[in-house]
């Protein structure tokens, strides 16, 4: 116990809540960003997470190919020798699987969070959907026709559009922390890292060789 500080001081931090918690947007883009994850696309994983008004999960999503088409078959390259051999023909995207993924009867009045501004394909879907406010992390697609032709749909169906700012530029998940809680060694190679700004600096992303120890959540 530190010099000045009493039992009855210790007793009474103990009962205050914890301080540096999750706040409701870091969780749920945090949520989006483990979902990528799981995205086989060598070049970029995109993940989505809809919320509905209770600030419950009611959808998950990454972008993926269609049930059935083998992601061993597919291609995951947009520079093939023939136009059919271009993934974007095939890829569904991660905000359209969170919608037809979703555990609810539909997603209206929801939010959607995801990590990058969604193209014009997928805000069609968002629309018609019901969902009424999107958060984005990254918008580095911007001055495409396509992010330009989701701006304009966005503005005239009155959907919200935010850019999230994360409170951190990275989340550690370390699944050691649970058991080990007194004398845990914190090793940077042994934490699980979600970083928010992937998306962006995707070159000057920290690599480490043990990366099936070490993994970096993209936005
Ligand atoms: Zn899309």
């Amino acid at each position: 116990m530190a010099e000045g500080t009493s039992v009855n001081d210790v007793a009474s931090s103990m009962s205050k809540k914890r301080q540096g918690y999750l706040g409701w947007d870091d969780y749920f883009m945090s949520v989006a960003f483990l979902s990528a994850k799981r995205s086989k696309d060598p070049r970029t994983q995109v993940g989505a997470c809809i919320v509905n008004e209770d600030r419950r999960i009611v959808g998950t999503g990454y972008n993926g190919m269609p049930r059935g088409c083998s992601d061993d078959v597919f291609p995951w390259c947009n520079e093939g020798p023939t136009e059919l051999q271009k993934k974007s023909l095939y890829v569904c995207h991660a905000e359209l699987n969170a919608i037809l993924n979703k555990n609810s009867a539909d997603v209206r009045n929801c939010t959607m969070y995801v990590g990058l501004f969604p193209c014009n394909e997928c805000a069609k879907v968002i629309i018609q959907s019901g969902i009424k406010k999107v958060i984005f992390y990254s918008d580095k697609y911007k001055d495409r026709t396509t992010s330009q032709a989701s701006r304009k749909m966005f503005k005239d169906a009155e959907i919200d559009c935010d850019q999230y700012q994360p409170t951190d530029e990275q989340i550690v998940i370390d699944f050691t922390s649970i058991e080990e809680k007194k004398n845990r060694i914190i090793s940077s190679d042994r934490q699980n890292v979600t970083g928010f700004t992937s998306l962006d600096k995707k070159k000057d992303r920290i690599k480490s060789s043990d990366s099936h120890l070490f993994s970096e959540l993209s936005f």
